[in-house]
């Protein structure tokens, strides 16, 4: 709780400082979200979460949405109370859930599910001068594999193992946080990054427009064979001209931005933050073109750890459940 304190502090010093002196202060309780990189859609996901909850029950809650590391960090910091709900990748979630991959050993059994939201891409960047046009081009280059903690992380080495390629000999990989591998790939500090996220991700927008970037296909049979034995996982295609100079569609494989919480939560909050969620729906998709896409239908699906029962509460009022 010391530690859940400080983050509290530092959030506050952050965000709440500018509001301080223009917001009346409120008897809410406090509700900390976390994203991804201030460049990706998980922290519009938390930015735009608390927007409806602060807009419509203000009264009772008082949400911050803060940048923090990505898909693992987020599963873990829930599960130790340090946020109250967190963004999180449907195989993440899957392999928390499950005890594999990053929780080898460990199923984090208190992890629950809330909503799905947008799909993400498995997307391998690159300048279009750095001589890769296929995975296998990225042996001898300096590639950025995403920070420890980020989902992207766990991707990037399935990719690179899946085409026979050794992350700590073949390439010279990189764990920076997504906005600094952004402005590397511009400055020339390294060849590519991979970064799993929804489209369109300023951490993509930004650098094509200064610089000539190209997106690497990922679909190889041993992916295509990969996600086929996976139900969290699909082939998709990018469309072309999503990004400046991206001219033809891209085609990669994809998994599902996913709302998680400790099973430690209480009902009553959980229960406020999904109906703001639902019955303001209409704001979240214009909130981010990567929300377009949502609808009840597809945020009830992909959820791998158990749907927290002040979620169901409001699921089973609305008869989806
Ligand atoms: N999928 C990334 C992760 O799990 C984050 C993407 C984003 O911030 O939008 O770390």
């Amino acid at each position: 709780m010391i530690a859940r304190r400080a983050i509290l502090a530092a959030v506050g010093a952050v965000f709440l400082s500018g509001l301080v002196a223009t917001q009346p202060a409120r008897a809410g309780q406090d509700i900390l979200i976390g994203g991804g990189s201030v460049t990706g859609v998980y922290y519009q996901v938390a930015l735009h979460v608390c927007n409806l909850l602060n807009k419509y029950d203000g009264d009772n809650y008082n949400c911050v949405g803060r940048p923090a590391l990505g898909s693992v960090f987020n599963i873990r910091a829930v599960e130790r109370g340090l946020l109250d709900v967190g963004v999180a990748q449907s195989d993440r979630n899957y392999e928390a859930a499950n005890g594999m991959g990053e929780f080898e050993g460990k199923p984090q059994g208190g992890l629950r599910s809330l909503f799905s939201m947008h799909p993400e891409t498995v997307l391998l960047v690159t300048r279009k001068d750095a001589g890769i046009s296929s995975v296998a081009d990225l042996k001898g280059k300096v590639v950025n594999i995403g920070n420890p903690g980020s989902g992207q992380r766990g991707n990037a080495e399935d990719v690179l193992r899946l085409h026979g390629i050794d992350s700590e000999t073949d390439i010279d990989a990189q764990g920076l946080q997504q906005q600094e591998a952004s402005r590397a790939l511009v400055d020339r500090k390294i060849d590519a990054f991979f970064y799993t996220v929804g489209n369109p991700a300023a951490a993509i927008e930004e650098p094509a427009n200064s610089t000539d970037l190209a997106i690497v296909p990922i679909n190889s049979a041993a992916i295509r064979d990969y996600v086929n034995e996976r139900p969290y996982y699909v082939m998709t295609t990018i469309p072309a001209g999503t990004y400046t100079g991206v001219d033809q569609g891209v085609e990669t494989y994809a998994v599902t931005a996913t709302v998680v919480t400790s099973e430690n939560t209480s009902d009553e909050m959980i229960y406020a933050l999904v109906k703001g969620v639902f019955e303001h729906l209409d704001e979240l998709r214009g909130a981010h073109k990567a929300f377009r896409v949502l609808s009840p239908e597809s945020m009830l699906q992909g959820l791998s750890a158990p749907l927290h029962p002040g979620a169901l509460k409001y699921y089973r009022e609305r008869g989806w459940k």
